[in-house]
C-alpha cells in the first residue's frame, strides 16, 4: 500500500551573504538584494520522502511552497530530484506572513491535496530560524508531530505506525506515533540526491500553471506537475493571510561581526569560573 506524503519546502535568501539592504522599511526581508537558494533542511525532507518512495510501492510525494513566482525554481528542482506534484501558493494577499499566517496558508494547500499520510518539513528556514512553522502546522491540522528527526526507522502503513529517530541535546530518542504525522527534519540524516539528468531534461521547461478553486487538485505529471494556487484555489480566508494574519512584526535585523579582541581566555578551575560568574551579575548579564 502507497504513502501519500507531502513536502514542505521552502526557498530562502543565502544568510550566509547579509547586506546592508537585507531588510525592507516595513521590516519584512528584501529578497531582491540576496541571492536565493533551497532551505538546506528542507533538502533532507525532500530525500527522507523519496526514500519512501523507493521503498514503498505506489508511493507519492507531493511538494508544496509558499513564495513569489521566482520560488517555482526550489519546485522544478524537487521535480529533478524525483517528486511527482509540485503546488506554489502564491498572491500578493501572502505577502509579508508570520508563521502563524505561513503555517494557515500551508494547511489549506494541504488540505486542498486532500488524502495524506505523513507531512514532511525541515526543522527551521535559515532566513527566521523560528523553527515554528513545521509544528503549527501539524497543530492546525490537528496531527501528531515529531521534530527534529534525523531518519526515519521504521513505517507500517497497514498498521499506521512509523518510528522515527530524534535528536536531543547529547543523542537520540526513538518516537513511535499514528498516521498521519508531521515530522520535521534535521539536517544530520540521509544525504540529499542529486537532481536525476533525465528527470531535469523532462521538467525543466514546467512553469507555474494556474489552478482555481473551480478546477479542482488533480496532481498530476508532465506540465501539470507544477501547479500555481492563489489565497481562492486553497480556499483560504484573506484576513488571516500575510501581513494582516501576521501579529509578529520584524523590526530590523543585524549582522553582528564577533572581532579576536572580544575573545578572552579564563582559567577551566574553579577560581576562574567563579570570577566569570562575578564579573557577569555585575554587568547584568546574569541574575
Ligand atoms: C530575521 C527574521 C526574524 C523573524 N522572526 C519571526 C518571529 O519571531 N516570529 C514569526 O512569527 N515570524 C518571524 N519571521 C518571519 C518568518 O521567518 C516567516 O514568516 C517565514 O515565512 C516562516 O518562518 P521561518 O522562516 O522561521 O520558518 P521555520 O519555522 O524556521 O521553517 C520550518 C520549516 O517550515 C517549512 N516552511 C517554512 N516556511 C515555508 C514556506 N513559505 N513554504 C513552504 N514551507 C515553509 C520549511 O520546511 C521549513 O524548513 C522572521 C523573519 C526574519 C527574516
Amino acid at each position: 500500500m502507497g504513502l501519500n506524503i507531502i513536502v514542505l519546502v521552502k526557498q530562502v535568501p543565502d544568510t550566509q551573504n547579509i547586506t546592508g539592504d537585507a531588510m525592507k522599511e516595513d521590516g519584512t526581508v528584501n529578497r531582491a538584494a540576496l541571492p536565493a537558494i533551497f532551505n538546506p533542511e528542507d533538502l533532507y525532507a525532500l530525500e527522507g520522502a523519496l526514500r519512501l518512495k523507493d521503498r514503498i510501492p505506489g508511493t507519492r510525494v507531493n511538494v508544496i511552497t509558499m513564495g513569489p513566482l521566482a520560488a517555482a525554481v526550489v519546485l522544478r528542482e524537487c521535480l529533478y530530484r524525483g517528486a511527482d506534484f509540485t503546488a506554489l501558493i502564491s498572491d500578493r494577499g501572502f505577502a509579508g506572513a508570520d508563521t502563524l499566517a505561513t503555517s494557515y496558508a500551508l494547511k489549506c494547500a494541504i488540505e486542498k491535496i486532500g488524502k495524506y499520510d505523513l507531512v514532511f518539513s525541515g526543522r527551521q528556514a535559515i532566513d527566521g530560524d523560528t523553527a515554528q512553522v513545521g509544528p503549527q502546522t501539524a497543530e492546525k491540522l490537528g496531527i501528531n508531530q515529531i521534530t527534529c528527526v534525523s531518519k526515519i526507522e521504521k513505517i507500517d502503513p497497514a498498521q499506521g505506525e512509523i518510528v522515527a529517530r530524534r535528536s536531543v541535546e547529547g543523542g537520540w530518542e526513538r518516537v513511535k506515533a499514528r498516521l498521519p504525522v508531521l515530522i520535521t527534519f534535521t539536517d544530520e540524516g540521509e544525504p540529499p540526491r542529486p537532481a536525476s539528468a533525465k528527470r531535469l531534461m523532462s521538467y525543466k521547461r514546467v512553469s507555474p500553471q494556474p489552478e482555481t478553486a473551480e478546477s479542482g487538485a488533480s496532481p498530476g505529471s508532465g506540465p501539470s506537475a507544477l501547479a500555481l494556487w492563489d489565497i481562492a484555489a486553497i480556499k483560504a480566508d484573506p484576513v488571516q493571510c500575510g501581513l494582516s494574519g501576521s501579529p509578529t512584526k520584524v523590526k530590523t535585523i543585524n549582522s553582528v561581526v564577533l572581532t579576536a579582541g572580544e575573545i578572552r581566555y579564563i582559567d577551566a578551575g574553579d577560581q576562574g569560573v567563579a570570577g566569570l560568574v562575578h564579573e557577569l551579575i555585575a554587568d547584568h548579564t546574569l541574575g
